[in-house]
């Protein structure tokens, strides 16, 4: 019987991990013929009752044969997914959240792809519910970035971390790791299959990841491809600096020449002056938005620098398994 491996990362998520635990039962319980599978949870630091819950449930469901990687402190997603993988055992492994944004009732169809030959099978949403303007601009500027400064394989669009992936692949990322499990992921083989889905709300809970938290996962995706990250936000700020100073030298010149060569009333020259005014603020503004962007992205990328350097074996953790 072939080995599966589902990795699941939870962060304080007492309240819907009952629900994700039934469903995930429910999704596997006719695969458990073909199939063994093991499921890895990850508990990224839970200050609620996550981890008695986890623990609670290794009797309770019993085909799920629950092993839980207890972390000592938060370090968020991606490092728990990553040692997720390590403690994996599985000939395929599925990396799946546990608010059922990642429906369990996809593995069945990812498992058919992963036994028709695919290495790699990407849960790609064709629809997410209720997304705003801004997150999903974020989201278009984000791949079209990444994709732009990323040599060889291309991240694909609408898919998260929800995939299943090879063993081989796995061991490919463990052996070449970068800290973003999409990045990973996508450059680890290209024989890649793709299941589609429309992505709900989260069941239950809160979302872990703000504003800020997004941003700081969009420069960590880019430092982890690209040795230098400001190679492409420079190109921008100079090309910007460059109009600002045109625009500039263009509106005194044109000053110089109407005040020389024009006789004009009081009021004309008055709108002249205003309207200079008003261009040279919004430049300004502009310019002070692109400083202290460049200035955030610069101290969040020495952050992450810091934060993205844990060694394996700094990361303490527990392995707590249902059974010998
Ligand atoms: N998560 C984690 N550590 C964190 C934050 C989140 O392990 O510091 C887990 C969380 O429990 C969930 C998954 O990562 O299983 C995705 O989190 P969330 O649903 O909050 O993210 P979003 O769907 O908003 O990207
Ligand atoms: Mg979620």
């Amino acid at each position: 019987m072939k080995k599966v491996s589902i990795v699941v990362p939870v962060y304080n998520e007492d309240e819907v991990l009952p629900l994700f635990v039934t469903e995930l039962d429910r999704s596997l319980r006719r695969l458990k013929d073909e199939y063994y599978f093991e499921t890895i949870f990850v508990n990224d630091g839970s200050t609620d009752d996550t981890y008695d819950f986890l623990l609670g449930e290794q009797k309770g469901y019993p085909d799920l044969h629950i092993v839980i990687v207890n972390l000592d402190k938060n370090y968020g997603d991606e490092v728990a997914l990553h040692e997720g993988l390590h403690v994996s055992t599985g000939k395929a492994v599925i990396v799946m959240d546990c608010d059922l944004q990642d429906p369990p009732s996809l593995i069945a169809g990812m498992l058919d792809k992963w036994e028709e030959g695919y290495e790699a099978v990407n849960a790609h949403y064709t629809k997410r519910k209720k997304d705003g303007v801004f997150s999903r601009l974020g989201n278009f500027m984000y791949y079209r970035t990444i994709n732009r400064i990323t040599k060889g394989r291309q991240i694909p669009l609408h898919v998260g971390n929800f995939r299943l992936l090879d063993r081989e692949c796995v061991d490919y990322i463990l052996e070449h790791p970068n800290g973003i499990y999409r990045v990973e992921a996508a450059h680890s083989t290209n024989r890649i299959a793709e299941v589609s889905y429309v992505r709900e709300e989260r069941k239950r809970g809160k979302d872990h990841y703000t504003t800020r938290g997004m941003f700081r996962i969009g420069i960590e995706s880019f430092i982890s491809v690209s040795s230098s990250p400001f190679q492409w936000v420079f190109p921008y700020a100079l090309t910007f600096t460059i109009i600002a100073i045109l625009a500039m030298a263009a509106e005194i010149t044109l000053f110089v020449l109407i005040t020389l060569f024009f006789i004009m009333s009081e009021v004309a020259i008055a709108w002249i002056i205003g309207v200079s005014i008003a261009l040279d603020v919004i430049l300004i503004i502009i310019f002070g938005v692109l400083t202290t962007l460049c200035t955030a992205t610069h101290n969040i990328y020495l952050d992450l620098n810091k934060e993205m350097s844990f060694k394996e074996d700094e990361i303490v953790k527990e392995i707590i398994k249902g059974e010998k």
